[in-house]
């Protein structure tokens, strides 16, 4: 992709929302070695085979090879995320004010108003979510599990309330602490004022050691506040994969344990469990809404009252 360079709007520098999940493909092109399933036999060259990939994927310079718009995204969200922008945008969206609706409801709100097709894949919200719900039921796992793949992304709908993509998508990480190095573009840290305050550029910051992610601020976007929208109603299993789907630091990078406590250890296996299904999923091929909805409107009212607070 090339052409000329195009003024940039400071709130929306990704032509797609989609184009940030592109570019963690293009980082993480498969998923974790230890999540892929080994078939008996020659164990020890699949495992070498796995180890190369590894190796040569880490030695990839992704920050060269991403496109402008996908780092003038990191660079607005790594320079606009403090504590206190993450704590002022808890306290404007998490009293859950907004309106009532159903899942299903949101889902077709959000497609409808997210004017943000990609021309590369052309696939709607709706279909990106039935895509990744119907990969998990065919790989067999739990109703719950399906019900969080179809749902994990509804938190987008802050970017039809008119928020800045960098403050819906993107890597999450917390605010209030040290920004580890193994957050991708790191170096545009530089420009966020909390690394001048020498209280939360400690490995702990603001926060206990282990004292649990729960306690922990993690950057402004839709994993959180689709957490707390959904909560109430889904297994804790379901309410990790939701609120830390983004939290790439350290659910491929094994940063900030020193922030989680045993169980946060325990639940992001889950979490790791969930991503290949996020990330890997994504087909041309086009799901048929209309075929599934019955299923899936089922499975919906299974867990969930008629309209929920958003
Ligand atoms: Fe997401
Ligand atoms: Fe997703």
């Amino acid at each position: 992709m090339s052409g000329a360079a195009k003024p940039v709007d400071s709130n929306k520098p990704l032509q797609a929302l989609d184009h940030w999940e592109e570019f963690l493909k293009e980082r993480y092109p498969e998923p974790e070695p230890e999540l892929v399933g080994i078939s008996g036999g020659a164990e020890e060259d699949v495992q070498s085979e796995k180890e190369w990939k590894r190796e040569t994927t880490q030695f990839r310079d992704y920050r060269a090879e991403a496109r402008p718009s996908v780092k003038e995204f990191y660079r607005l969200n790594h320079a606009n995320q403090t504590l206190e922008f993450v704590l002022s945008k808890r306290r404007e969206f998490l009293g859950l004010n907004r309106r009532r609706m159903g899942v299903w409801e949101a889902m077709e709100y959000l497609n409808t108003l997210v004017d943000d097709s990609d021309p590369d894949t052309d696939l709607s919200q709706i279909e990106h979510n039935l895509q990744t719900a119907e990969a998990i039921r065919a790989a067999g796992h739990p109703r719950w599990f399906q019900l969080t793949g179809l749902i994990h992304d509804l938190g987008k709908i802050l970017w039809v309330w008119g928020e800045p993509q960098w403050a819906v998508v993107g890597d999450t990480f917390p605010v209030g602490c040290a920004f580890s190095d193994r957050i991708v573009f790191h170096e545009f840290f530089a420009a966020n004022p909390d690394s001048q305050v020498p209280q939360y550029q400690t490995p702990c910051g603001v926060y206990e050691p282990n004292g649990g992610l729960d306690q922990v601020n993690l950057s402004w976007g839709h994993d959180e506040y689709l957490y707390h929208v959904t909560r109430d109603y889904l297994p804790e299993e379901a309410q990790y994969m939701i609120r830390y789907h983004s939290f790439y630091p350290a659910h491929r990078e094994n940063a900030y344990t020193h922030l989680m406590n045993g169980r946060d250890l325990e639940m992001f296996a889950w979490v790791r469990r969930f991503n290949p299904f996020d990330l890997y999923s994504k087909s041309d091929q086009k799901p048929d809404a209309e075929k599934l909805k019955p299923y899936y409107m089922e499975l919906i009212a299974e867990f969930f009252p008629e309209r929920i607070r958003w």
